[in-house]
């Protein structure tokens, strides 16, 4: 019988994986990815394609039979990188960077060789117990309160993205608040934040239950910096309070993605201890720069919150996607969001002798995304972690000076980080209305010509223009070059009116 005969019908047996083969892929892909980012600069940093552009050029319907990687290699070539923007591009100026390194590379193919879908200790002891000390590294590298690690009375966890740490956090704030006055009063419950704190809290929010009418967004005003003012939410709770009304949780934002503001940590956490108020601290992407001394300020005040989260995809070469939360409490955390069913059960579970990261998380399957970030501490070390920050603020400083010598151009917000807020105002006392409409029209023009991708904010009722710089091959050319293209876009501008 065919059958019984191994050599009979080898086609017969799906080998998804076979590791010499693999070896061979893995060689053209990681050839191809090199090359990719050795070319980088010479694709337009913003995608030039129309929207749909890519049905057209696919098939309709998956190939019947297997095709070689070379073929697939090359679709992506033609069909896929047109029509990326380049995040990686070092003339990429846009929101914030999201960082990458050869590290984290390698540490990413790492997590993904393994697989694991460590939920609880036992499902890989090494990912839960790695990322609990990669947690306290970075946490020992910020010089947070041992509150805040596992060597102490608190812990940390790689969530997916900001919104989740807001999310897990808001809702062991909400239980902890819900098990004193009862889930009947869910209503009642307020949550604070500045009308720059990043959208994501909104929706972290309505996803907790938050009633839409009690999410307070306070305004922020030029003289504070755009930062929260303490004496505002000091009125605001007052307020809710007098209303009957339970104050909860406060996301006080230290780097805001507009125009990179820093809450004052210690003098808000001042009026939310007095109330009992939850404090988170948003720190996604500033919060990296506090691995400098000199940047450490920053987050002064850090022991009187209860948790800090702080994105590494952003400005820690970490690649997405990778939240670092620590919270002072895990217990809470472990109580709103623990689970125990039986099929996950083993005879550490629930002990007090193991952390089951499921119990601190929206999901129940994990990935082993500490590698990453311990190939990075391990590889570069903390000095140079700090250059590279060092580096950033180097180049926006020196955009920002370049910015100042002319006296067409305005600085608009404090540049604190690696963002400079800026925009064109050369006849000064002219309408705002007009000056918007110039700035719009330079933006537009700087990111046709696909040399160059910045994007802007309005904060206060004025638009500005943003140059966020550290994309991670972006080096002192590329930033006197964009703002060569930026006065020539000026020039053209003016020229024409
Ligand atoms: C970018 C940003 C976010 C969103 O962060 P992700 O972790 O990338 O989802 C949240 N808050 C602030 C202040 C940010 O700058």
């Amino acid at each position: 019988m065919g059958s019984l005969d191994p050599n009979s019908d080898h086609s017969s047996q799906f080998k998804p994986l076979d590791p010499e083969e693999f070896r061979k892929q893995g060689h053209q892909m990681v050839d191809f990815i090199a090359d990719y980012y050795q070319k980088i600069e010479k694709y337009p940093v913003l995608t030039q394609v129309e929207p749909g552009y890519l049905r057209t050029r696919l098939p309709e319907s998956a190939p019947y039979g297997p095709e070689p990687i070379e073929t697939i290699l090359k679709d992506i070539e033609n069909d896929i990188v047109p029509g990326m923007t380049h995040w990686l591009s070092p003339n990429f100026f846009a929101f914030f960077p999201a960082t990458v390194s050869t590290a984290a590379f390698l540490g990413e193919m790492l997590c993904t060789c393994f697989n694991s879908v460590g939920f609880n200790w036992l499902a890989s002891p090494a990912a839960t117990e790695l990322e609990m000390v990669v947690m306290d590294w970075l946490a020992n590298l910020l010089k947070l309160p041992k509150t805040f690690m596992f060597s102490g009375s608190g812990g940390g966890v790689i969530q997916n993205t900001t919104s989740e740490s807001l999310l897990v956090t808001l809702i062991a704030a909400r239980d902890h608040v819900l098990d004193r006055i009862g889930t009947d009063n869910m209503c009642k419950l307020v949550v604070y934040g500045s009308d720059q704190t990043h959208s994501t809290f909104t929706k972290a929010c309505k996803i907790a239950g938050i009633c839409p009418p009690n999410i307070r967004s306070i305004p922020a005003t030029i003289d504070t910096g755009f930062s929260l003012s303490p004496a505002l939410l000091r009125k605001v709770v007052g307020a809710d309070v007098a209303a009957g009304l339970v104050p909860l949780y406060l996301c006080a934002t230290v780097g805001t993605t507009s125009t990179t503001a820093v809450d004052p940590l210690t003098a808000l956490a001042d009026v939310a201890n007095e109330y009992g108020i939850w404090v988170h601290v948003d720190a996604a992407y500033g919060g990296s720069a506090c691995i400098c001394p000199e940047f450490r300020h920053y987050l002064n005040g850090i022991e009187r919150v209860n948790s800090l989260s702080l994105s590494p995809h952003k400005w820690l070469l970490s690649y997405l996607d990778c939240s670092c939360l620590w919270v002072k409490n895990p217990s809470r955390l472990v109580k709103a969001l623990g689970t125990n069913p039986e099929y996950l059960r083993s005879k550490l579970s629930g002990s007090d002798s193991v952390v089951d990261y499921k119990d601190w998380q929206v999901g129940t399957g994990r990935r082993f995304k500490s590698l990453r970030l311990w190939l990075v501490l391990r590889s570069y070390g903390v000095t140079n972690l700090q250059s590279h920050i060092r580096s950033d603020v180097r180049m926006a400083k020196m955009f920002e000076g370049l910015v100042k010598s002319d006296p067409r151009f305005e600085i608009m917000a404090p540049s604190r980080f690696a963002l400079v807020c800026f925009r064109l105002n050369p006849y000064l006392g002219s309408g705002s209305c007009y000056t918007e409409t110039l700035n719009r029209k330079l933006l537009e023009w700087i990111n046709s010509t696909g040399r160059v991708y910045m994007t802007h904010t309005v904060v206060c009722g004025v638009y500005m223009l943003r140059f966020a710089v550290g994309a991670t091959l972006t080096e002192e050319r590329h930033v006197f070059a964009a703002w060569k293209l930026i006065q020539a876009g000026a020039d053209a501008l003016l020229n024409d009116i």
